[in-house]
């Protein structure tokens, strides 16, 4: 089993396309080709657990944070980020980031931290714009079904819970092929009349060259004609964040006991107590300041996420209780999800998660 067949594996659940612009997800150190000895999933690359790997004898470390974020221009060792990547390299071990991608999907990040509050009725708290596309193309009308068929069999056509979504309307399309072209039909030097069905189909913009290749593999013409658009619908599973319910109602008092318990916090910073009983919850797993709106425009009660400063804990203004849990402590089930993902699908060599606690804070009390 390649390195390769890993990656495919995790970008069919996180595609690298989701990813945020200043992200850096992916393969970062290490070749695709190789074969894969055993996996060892963590949230953040240190010496220890490339050491780690080693010893374990894992030479593919799936991690949530990506060892390199901004441009490497030397490497001496001077610092932390540098030793890790010599490390890694010196030892043959392969590093994988699913970062930003793994935030921006429902079932990522955030999900398990859902998971751990049973919360219910889960969605996306600000879904990404501009991830969706429509393909417009024009087939003989007795081609259309099998042209169709392979859009959908490449993804296209999913809203939501139904698939084989499209539509059609027939028309008459004419063209007259040139010197040295190969019509599927009509003459060459003649303009041709046919009919044809106009298909128009929705898919994710991440497979743009998947839809596009199926759809010249399919289509009889010699040039088939088509083109996409950009839509501004937003795609309900794909973003920020996420808002769910609790099962019933509790105190405020009663969730932070739950949440120490759970997330085994010695401390939760948060915005004063409302004095209201919690139904609604947004979180987001990580640095989560940006959703703070979007969770009280959502009628949450409660917001929990982590790396909140001092003056944005004035902007919960009375509105929301703001919690602050810390960003190891927000993603560390993270690690778990990884782990149980490429357990499933891997059955020829170890799935292990790392045993270092890399949060790089620590709490004195
Ligand atoms: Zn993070």
């Amino acid at each position: 089993m390649k390195i390769k067949e890993i990656i495919q594996s995790l970008e069919r659940l996180a595609p690298l396309s989701l990813q945020e612009s200043y992200d850096n997800a992916g393969l970062i150190i290490g070749k695709a080709e190789t074969e894969c000895t055993g996996i060892l999933t963590s949230l953040d690359v240190t010496e220890s657990v490339v050491k780690e790997a080693v010893n374990k004898k894992c030479n593919l470390i799936v991690a949530h944070h990506p060892i390199i974020f901004k441009g490497i221009k030397k490497l001496n060792g001077k610092n932390y980020i540098e030793r890790t990547v010599i490390s890694a390299i010196k030892n043959d071990v392969a590093i994988y980031a699913i970062h930003t991608n793994l935030d921006n999907i429902i079932e990522g990040v955030n999900k398990m931290i859902a998971g751990k509050l049973n919360l219910q009725n889960c969605q996306t708290l600000l879904p990404k714009r501009r991830t969706l596309e429509k393909l417009v193309t024009f087939a003989p009308v007795k081609n259309a079904a099998e042209i169709r068929n392979a859009l959908f069999n490449a993804g296209a056509g999913a809203i939501g819970k139904y698939d084989k979504c499209s539509f059609n309307v027939e028309g008459s399309g004419t063209f007259r092929a040139g010197e040295g072209s190969d019509p599927f039909v009509g003459k060459i030097g003649e303009q041709h009349f046919e009919n044809e069905t106009r298909i128009e189909v929705v898919f994710p913009s991440f497979l743009q060259n998947k839809i596009i290749t199926s759809l010249k593999e399919a289509h009889p013409y010699e040039e088939a004609a088509y083109y996409i658009q950009e839509l501004e619908n937003v795609q309900k599973n794909i973003g920020s964040g996420l808002v769910g319910e609790l099962k019933s109602e509790i105190s405020e008092n009663e969730l932070l006991n739950i949440l120490k318990k759970s997330f085994k916090l010695s401390v939760i910073k948060h915005t004063a107590f409302l004095g209201k009983p919690v139904s609604k919850i947004a979180l987001c797993g990580g640095a989560g300041d940006f959703l703070l709106f979007n969770a009280i425009a959502a009628g949450a009660n409660v917001y929990i996420t982590s790396d909140i400063k001092y003056h944005e804990f004035f902007d919960a203004d009375n509105r929301i209780l703001l919690c602050d849990i810390g960003h190891y402590e927000s993603e560390q089930f993270t690690i778990e999800l990884l782990t149980e993902f490429l357990q499933e699908k891997f059955h020829n060599f170890a799935v292990l998660k790392t045993e270092m606690n890399t949060n790089p804070v620590s709490y004195f009390s």
